[in-house]
């Protein structure tokens, strides 16, 4: 078969990426890979959730080479199902730094973390005092009674957030500050992180929770609507006197099964690359996990400087299934 193929097609190099990050600007990151490596990308898009159901139904016949997900609650979840294969690299190594990877073993790590976004609080400047939401344990507290709105305590973004909790405030306090955010909503969980942003604008929630690109996203609008809606909002980064805001990560990893193993490294270590960090930087408004990488972002410039946590973000992800035992305890939906 071999001598009906030209040796270019014979050597035709691929990459299968399955992708769940959601956001247009990616696009320019492929089409540079491609471009350097000569290595063809074939893409599949879709949702977390939809991803793994794929890869698990597909097994070891997968054609998944390398694949990157959107949140440490998932990617920590998608390790334990046996879905990524350890790497040992030198370039992942000295750029992705070590809290921000997976599980480490002889093998190397089963994922890296490639850029990172802020869970932080917004609230109505006129309804609430910034005093009162300085922290997330404050959300819990008597005084924001009846002010608090959150997407679902299930999705990931929350699993991690509350994860995170746990592993600073210990198991019993979590519990009874989760108790508390459930007291104090102001409506039954629903919509994403943008929706929560509206409903604080609008003064419908007193204060709410949302990833930071989400708000970068609205305050680099041009739309007057979203204008007028971060002129209503104030943020906060939380915690900055104790542990630190809660950091959550997008990341990537190589496919148990990949039959283009040695792409699969070369395209993750591509995306440690300046280029590829400024490129999540300044399109999806996430910060580049590599450090010393120049943003050129008036949003995120905006958020200045913080005060992050630094817990692994692997043990984020580990304390989800004992945080949606509370949740369903508490009856937080
Ligand atoms: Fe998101």
């Amino acid at each position: 078969m071999g001598a009906w193929l030209s040796p270019a097609a014979a050597q035709e190099q691929v990459l299968n990426l399955y992708s769940a990050r959601h956001y247009q600007t990616d696009e320019a990151l492929y089409a540079n890979f491609t471009k350097s490596t000569g290595i063809r990308i074939n893409r599949v898009d879709t949702d977390d959730a939809g991803l793994l159901a794929r890869l698990k139904s597909e097994g070891a016949a997968s054609p998944a080479d390398v694949i990157l997900l959107v949140d440490a609650a998932r990617l920590w979840q998608a390790e334990e199902d046996g879905l990524f294969q350890a790497v040992k690299s030198k370039t992942l190594d000295a750029r992705i730094p070590a809290q921000l990877r997976g599980k480490a073993s002889e093998a190397g790590s089963a994922w890296f973390g490639l850029s990172t976004r802020a869970r932080v609080i917004v609230y109505n400047q006129q309804a609430v005092k910034k005093e009162d939401v300085l922290n997330y344990q404050d959300l819990g507290s008597p005084k924001n009674k009846g002010r608090v709105c959150t997407r679902s305590g299930s999705h990931p973004y929350n699993l991690s957030l509350f994860g995170a909790v746990y592993e600073h405030i210990g198991a019993e306090a979590t519990e009874a500050w989760l108790k508390g955010l459930v007291t104090n909503m102001a409506r039954a969980p629903k919509g994403g992180d943008t929706d929560q942003i509206k409903a604080v604008a609008s003064g419908e929630c007193g204060v709410a929770i949302t990833n930071t690109y989400y708000l970068a996203r609205m305050m680099r609008s041009e739309k007057p609507e979203d204008r007028e809606v971060m002129s209503k909002v104030g943020v906060v980064f939380p915690n900055q006197q104790s542990w630190g805001t809660h950091i959550n990560i997008a990341g990537g990893a190589v496919a148990r099964h990949a039959k283009n193993r040695d792409n699969a490294i070369k395209f993750l270590e591509y995306l440690s690359s300046n280029e590829a960090q400024s490129y999540f930087a300044n399109g999806n408004n996430e910060w580049p996990a590599v450090s010393g990488v120049r943003l050129s972002n008036v949003a995120l410039e905006s958020f200045g400087n913080f005060k992050s946590e630094t817990i692994p973000i692997s043990k984020v992800g580990a304390n989800q299934p004992q945080v949606q035992k509370m949740l369903d305890r508490v009856g937080y939906k």
